[in-house]
């Protein structure tokens, strides 16, 4: 398999006639919804194109966190926050989270004014972040030499392991009754009287009347078959994972020019936080104006460009056919080529600012595509015109820590249950309304 080894899991064979709902996609948020459904006795059945987490849910950093999140999210990563603290019991299973703390260095006063805009969240939330001097930065920090101006720190934000943490919860899914399918692209949607009444896989139809689309950085082409118009681009990022370090912090932290965490192994999951690409495609220019916003609020942290995929989305601009291979068959993996500038040189100026980091050897490096909105916060919604259809997608590099939150929510509105938060701010909706964009500023 391509990218980052994730932990063996086993799935099921056959293909159901029937199931009550049918989730697309299995990563973090496919395979969290397939838990809190299955435990709730809802027959249900996950269709993963390629591997489980074999996209972004295994490549990510491993970040747990409320700190720095868009006020719009804060309820739900705490949410998250607490399922992540019961979850390993839960489904009796080693998804590597551990309290052990998040710091953004403050390199600047543009930077301390930033968090400080950011702290009046925290204290209106409750949360233990806050403001700390150079001295306790360094103190929080071991191995390291770099003086910062400070930073915001929040101890109860959290690591986990992206390669075991999909494995762990489809797993604990799987015991709960859930059914997942791998190799098993889903085409597109029957429907009967304007109601969705079947999946059409390329191993055949299961009969549904619900739908969850937690197809990730597919999940624009897919609502295209639906003739729905989400608004989601892709960034790459590029990661770097270390051999074991004796000595360095612990949990992780990142400034403008790396990013590190902690991993289980004793290495370390190292990138540039401030360097991610955009690709050129049809659909930068399909939804140029949705993205204004948010390309003035990124300044130079996204950098565009043509490159392979440019061409290849250019060939892939259609809806797949429910009755022939598609995109979907063809890219089973999403395994863009990573920028091995941008994460030596992340490593380089991790190792300057803690000196024990020059022992770490880079083992590996792989790259992932972000599924972004325009606003940056996910969608978790349903939808008006497709009755039958829960779509939870475009987390915005914040999917991971979220995840078993989003997966609770998407089972609650599956369900019709009182939901764990409100989620107005995620309805799918304001990107038709006249609702303005409304973007976080970045911390
Ligand atoms: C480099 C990088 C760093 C990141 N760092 C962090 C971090 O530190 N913390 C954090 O919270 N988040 C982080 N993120 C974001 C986080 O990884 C994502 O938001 C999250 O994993 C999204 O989960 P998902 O289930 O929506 O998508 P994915 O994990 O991409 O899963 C979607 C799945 O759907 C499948 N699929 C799509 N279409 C179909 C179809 N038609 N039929 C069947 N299957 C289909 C795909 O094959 C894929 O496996 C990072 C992301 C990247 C790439």
């Amino acid at each position: 398999m391509p990218g980052p080894a994730l932990d063996a899991t086993d799935t099921d064979r056959s293909l159901p006639a029937k199931a009550d709902v049918v989730i697309i996609g299995g990563g973090i948020i496919g395979v969290s919804t397939a838990l809190f459904l299955a435990e709730r006795g809802v027959d249900v059945v996950l269709c993963e194109k390629g591997v489980l987490g074999g996209e972004q849910s295994s490549r990510n950093w491993g970040w747990v966190r409320v700190m720095g999140r868009d006020r719009r999210e804060i309820p739900l990563a705490m949410e998250s926050l607490k399922i992540w603290d019961g979850l390993d019991a839960r489904i009796g299973g080693e998804t590597g989270f551990r309290r052990s703390g998040i710091l953004y260095l403050a390199q600047t006063d543009k930077d301390i004014a930033n968090q400080e805009a950011w702290l009046a969240h925290a204290r209106a939330n409750g949360l233990d972040s806050r403001s700390i001097g150079s001295d306790e930065t360094l103190a929080l920090m071991p191995g390291a030499v770099a003086r910062y101006k400070g930073a915001m720190y929040t101890k109860s934000d959290a690591r986990a392991e992206p390669q075991k943490a999909v494995p762990a919860i489809a797993a604990g899914a799987r015991r709960a009754g859930a059914r997942l399918i791998t190799g098993c692209a889903v085409r597109g949607v029957e429907k009967s009287a304007g109601r969705i009444s079947a999946v059409v896989t390329e191993k055949g139809r299961i009969e549904t009347s619900s739908i969850v689309l937690a197809g990730g950085a597919w999940s624009r082409l897919f609502c295209k078959g639906l003739g729905l118009r989400l608004p989601q681009l892709k960034v790459r990022n590029s990661v770097l994972r270390t051999s074991p370090v004796s000595g360095g912090p612990d949990g992780a932290g990142a400034d403008w020019t790396y990013a590190y965490r902690k991993r289980l192994d004793g290495g370390y999951t190292i990138a540039h936080s401030a360097e991610n690409q955009h690709a050129i495609v049809p659909d930068s220019l399909v939804f140029y104006r949705d993205f204004q916003p948010a390309r003035k609020a990124e300044g130079e942290s996204v950098q565009l460009g043509l490159s392979a995929r440019s061409w290849q989305e250019l060939l892939e601009i259609s809806a797949p056919a429910l009755d022939r291979p598609g995109a979907f068959e063809r890219h089973r993996i999403l395994d863009p080529k990573p920028d091995e500038r941008s994460v030596l040189s992340a490593l380089k100026a991790a190792a300057e600012a803690i000196p024990v980091l020059k022992t770490a050897q880079p083992l590996q490096i792989w790259a992932g595509l972000i599924d972004v909105t325009p606003d940056a916060i996910p969608v978790i919604s349903g939808v008006d015109t497709i009755p039958g259809l829960t779509i939870a997608t475009g987390f915005s590099g914040h999917g991971f820590g979220i995840g078993p939150g989003a997966g609770h929510l998407t089972a609650d509105l599956v369900m019709g249950n009182t939901p764990i938060v409100d989620p107005m701010p995620f309805r799918f909706s304001r990107f038709s309304d006249g609702t303005p964009i409304d973007i976080a500023p970045s911390v």
